[in-house]
């Protein structure tokens, strides 16, 4: 099955042997009756498994070519049970311009466990290999990342996983697996915040994992089940249908991302503008090599450097909404600096290029010259 047949049909076999819905029925039942103690139909308890999560569970490990998926309450539950896999005295390398709340739960609530994160610039993988020692378990990366949009060679970096026998596991919120497949790129997990581009809709707030090996799934499956943090099933539902046009929506976030990129690189207000799709993007190559298309978020400053000039900008936008969050049709403009990347020191922002006048825009799915003209004007 090739990728656009799969938003719609992956892991969707037989979904309703009852009555044949198309659809997977919304199981809004905890319990399961069994005919004698332990004859149960598969399902026993919905923390440890429900049809309708299973279904969306399903879709996933599809689109990312992986063999088990996991639902989980959020994109950072997600990750947080990923992290649960490690323990006090190990090591876990991240990227330095890391999503604010990946940031935060790291070194917040994990470093506090034991758990100890260096995060560094990765756009360069030769620049890894002299933070790995005995106790690194695990690198966690980011591409693009959030707000800068740098890339990350997935593949160079597996090799590196490999190596050393470390896990590596890939945020692919940004990509989508529309974009970029990390499993088949050498990744051992996929993660999604499913909240952004595979909802789509900015509706429902939910996370999944994707893994390839068997006893990495078993361990994943028995901290959703041990943890808790599971998706319901109206919210898998929700994130199912989201799915089913993911590779429309990519399409045209692709396309109008482009044109405001290069709109904005034309204009004489605006400072720098990141979006990996530009030739001179330090690592556009890799981009090129290791994606489909570049995506619908750009980052960029406005030439007077200010928060206020940011600001100003922001408020005069129409069409965009100033906002948190990303990957739905609307177009959404925030401010890393305030909100997003709020919670990492100014210090370390900087060193990173968040600057306070730095804007990140997730293109929507509108006509393409609505959001120019919007654009246009808040600059004028
Ligand atoms: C939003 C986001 C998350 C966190 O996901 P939630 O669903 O908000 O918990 C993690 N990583 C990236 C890149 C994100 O954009």
């Amino acid at each position: 099955m090739k990728f656009n047949t799969k938003t719609i049909h992956g892991g969707q076999e037989n979904i309703d042997p009852a009555y044949g819905s198309v659809m997977p029925p919304i199981y809004q039942t905890t319990t399961y009756s069994q005919s004698t103690p332990g004859g149960h139909k598969g399902f026993e308890y919905s923390r440890s498994g429900n049809p309708t999560r299973s279904a969306l569970e399903k879709s996933l490990a599809s689109l990312e070519n992986g063999k088990f998926g996991l639902g989980f309450g959020s994109g950072l539950a997600a990750i947080d049970a990923v992290m649960k896999l490690f323990k006090p005295g190990d090591e876990i390398i991240s990227t330095n311009d890391l999503y604010g709340g990946s940031y935060r739960l790291f070194t917040s609530i994990f470093e506090n466990m034991g758990i100890k994160f260096n995060f560094i610039a990765m756009n360069e993988a030769g620049n890894i290999e002299k933070y790995i020692n005995d106790n690194t378990k695990m690198l966690w990366i980011e591409t693009p990342t959030n707000p800068m949009m740098n890339i990350i060679d997935i593949e160079a970096v597996s090799k590196l996983s490999q190596t050393y026998n470390l896990l590596l596991a890939v945020d692919n919120t940004f990509a989508t697996p529309y974009l970029q497949q990390p499993l088949d790129l050498g990744a051992d997990i996929v993660m999604h915040s499913a909240t952004k581009y595979l909802g789509g809709h900015s509706d429902v707030v939910l996370g999944g994992l994707v893994v390839k090996d068997e006893e990495l799934a078993e361990k994943l499956h028995f901290i959703q089940k041990a943890s808790g943090a599971i998706c319901g099933p109206q919210d898998s539902f929700l994130v199912l249908r989201g799915i089913k046009t993911l590779h429309l929506r990519m399409q045209r976030h692709c396309e109008n991302g482009e044109a405001v990129a290069r709109f904005l690189r034309s204009h004489p207000r605006v400072g720098k503008v990141y979006w990996p799709g530009f030739e001179d993007h330090p690592n556009h190559d890799i981009a090129k090599k290791q994606m489909k298309g570049f995506g619908g978020m750009i980052s960029f400053s406005t030439t007077e450097d200010t928060l206020k000039s940011a600001t100003n900008l922001i408020e005069k936008l129409k069409v965009f909404t100033l906002a948190e969050s990303l990957g739905g049709v609307e177009s959404l403009a925030g401010h890393p600096a305030t909100m997003t990347h709020a919670s990492i020191p100014k210090e370390d922002r900087a060193k990173t290029g968040v600057v306070d006048s730095l804007i990140r825009l997730s293109v929507g799915i509108e006509d393409e010259e609505d959001l120019i003209n919007d654009l246009k004007q808040a600059l004028e």
